[in-house]
């Protein structure tokens, strides 16, 4: 909702806030996902421009920690032209992007203009904010998603002897201010459209706005070039009943006082896949610790851990190591895909040719990391 929603009100990413993120955790996570991006960018031929598009950047940490490997790699990039742009609905975390990226330098756009605000980041490079994906200018693109698609809201289906039912929120008639859930009476319109012919589970969710969003980026990418990073909790078509809410680090009642608690379910990567309809490669869902280790996750903590002087920080350094890796914690149910150029992947059917002088380098992430 554009006046009472959650993220439009409150949004609370964070310490602070209602639930915690893995760029929140440690800034090794955000610098790997940048050198992913830089890796990806020189293996598809070093192009003299890319835009980075982050859907719903939270607090604007990851995009932070990956300006920074930009930076820090910027002998490698100095022929290359980097903008970035951000999708966000929230006024108040938007507010808080620009003051973590531009240090509070921002203008508004002109009514004319697709971007509603704009700035540039502490690093020089240009910042511009956006309401929808469809704003974003056509370009090549490296596309990021990391706790996003769990947001978007879903629908509840459920199969009955009468066929799928969809799952509804009503007023309860005994208890004023109460919700409830109540199975449709006969089909609905949702029903006819989002459950797979294929379905074997009988309690299904499913998120339109997903599928959609995952089409625009894949024909973008078909288009224009680049690639896409999702990163989130979620399953490969499996689960059947994961909506709930948090509240201050806590789970919260869906149906207790709308608007104010964060509401989320895990991503279908299935779906996505399908959603994708072949206009892309897809790789993955590949779980967080397996994508972050292929990332060299371990030299990184090691080199920080040398480089750190004080007990507190590397007991610190430690602590969110194992909270993004623990399998029992972040590092299982945490999942990583990508939508890539099918040019980008080797064809199975020149496996066995002879090879050709310069072989597609392996996708970092997905495989083990090589940089020259
Ligand atoms: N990526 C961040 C934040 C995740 S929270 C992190 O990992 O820390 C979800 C983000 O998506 C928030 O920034 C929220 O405001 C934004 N968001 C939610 N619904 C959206 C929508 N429909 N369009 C664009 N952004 C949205």
């Amino acid at each position: 909702s554009p006046s009472q929603g959650y993220y439009t009100r409150r949004g609370g990413v964070g310490e602070s806030g209602d639930f915690i993120t893995s760029p929140e955790i440690s800034q090794v996570f955000g610098e790997l996902i940048g050198i992913w991006y830089i890796s990806e960018w020189m293996a598809m031929g070093k192009p003299s421009t890319f835009q980075l598009v982050e859907l719903g950047p939270g607090r604007g940490t990851l995009t932070e920690d990956i300006l920074r490997v930009f930076q820090q790699l910027a002998s490698v990039l100095s022929k290359c032209d980097v903008s970035v742009h951000l999708v966000e609905v929230s006024p108040k975390l938007s507010e808080i992007q620009a003051v973590m990226l531009t240090g509070g330098k921002v203008q508004p756009s002109p009514e004319d203009e697709s971007a509603y605000m704009k700035g540039i980041s502490k690093t020089g490079i240009p910042i511009f904010w956006y309401r929808d994906i469809q704003d974003v200018p056509p370009g090549y693109s490296f596309y990021l998603a990391h706790e996003f698609f769990d947001a978007l809201p879903i629908h509840k289906f459920q199969r009955t002897e009468k066929g799928w039912r969809e799952v509804l929120v009503d007023i309860d008639p005994e208890v004023p201010d109460q919700l409830r859930f109540v199975l449709s009476p006969s089909r609905t319109p949702a029903t006819q459209n989002f459950i797979q012919p294929e379905e074997t589970r009988d309690h299904v969710e499913v998120c339109p706005e997903a599928g959609v969003i995952v089409q625009r980026l894949a024909s973008r990418i078909e288009k224009d070039g680049g690639a896409a990073l999702v990163t989130d909790y979620g399953h490969d078509g499996t689960k059947t009943d994961t909506f709930r809410g948090f509240r201050n680090h806590k789970l919260h009642d869906v149906l207790s006082a709308p608007g104010t608690a964060d509401l989320t379910a895990d991503v279908d990567f299935s779906y996505l896949r399908k959603m994708a309809q072949g206009k892309t490669a897809t790789l993955g869902p590949i779980k967080q610790r397996e994508f972050l280790k292929n990332m060299g996750i371990d030299l990184r903590l090691q080199v920080l851990l040398q480089n750190s002087g004080d007990t507190a920080t590397r007991e610190q350094l430690l602590h969110s190591y194992d909270m993004l890796m623990n399998p029992e914690k972040m590092g299982d149910c945490f999942n990583f895909f990508a939508l890539l150029p099918h040019q980008r992947l080797a064809h199975p059917d020149k496996k066995d040719k002879p090879k050709s002088k310069s072989p597609l380098p392996p996708v970092a992430g997905f495989n083990e990391l090589l940089l020259k």
